[in-house]
């Protein structure tokens, strides 16, 4: 069978990334004990990896590019803020300098109440500026790989827009 919506497939796959003319960098691989397992066209992927797997036999190989704009989007300054440091000190403590240090990402809450990871750029005296775009936001998608097994998706599944047993949800 083939890879479609409503089935149940697994690949292996590794993920490079590159911006512009720069060097591809490794930021993520599956491995044969830890495959991944995912049920097609239910949403919460990138729509164009789902549609570079569409059509491939189990035993196929894939290597595909998506360009930044239709990946994680592009990296934008708005999303680059200024923090006063005060919002980090809790009243009577001295401030985490391990924690709140550049190059580390936090976890924040907005004004929404929507939690979010933020990559802290730069400390000073009084702000944390933090980058709140995406990791992958403005890079091009290398993904190069290949498919295990590809199976009908139980009703169940369907119902629950996820896979169900190995690599899958246990409930
Ligand atoms: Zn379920």
């Amino acid at each position: 069978m083939t890879i479609d919506n409503n089935t149940v497939v697994s690949v292996n796959y590794r993920l490079l990334v590159s911006s512009g003319n720069s060097e591809k960098e490794l930021v993520e691989e599956t491995s044969a004990e830890n495959p991944f397992v995912f049920l097609l066209g239910v949403g919460g992927l990138l729509e164009e990896f789902e549609g570079h797997l569409k059509g491939l036999k189990s035993g196929d190989t894939f290597d595909f590019t998506i360009q930044a704009e239709n990946g994680y989007g592009l990296s934008t300054p708005d999303n680059i803020v200024r923090i006063p440091l005060a919002a980090f000190v809790a009243e009577g403590e001295e401030l985490d300098t391990e924690m709140v240090a550049t190059g580390n990402y936090l976890p924040m809450v907005d004004d929404q109440g929507n939690q979010m990871q933020g990559l802290v750029v730069g400390v000073t005296d009084e702000h944390v500026t933090m980058d709140f775009n995406h990791p992958l936001a403005g890079k091009d998608l290398h993904f190069s790989g290949s498919v295990n097994e590809i199976r009908e998706a139980s009703e169940e599944e369907l119902a629950h827009g996820h896979v169900h047993g190995a690599g899958g949800h246990h409930h």
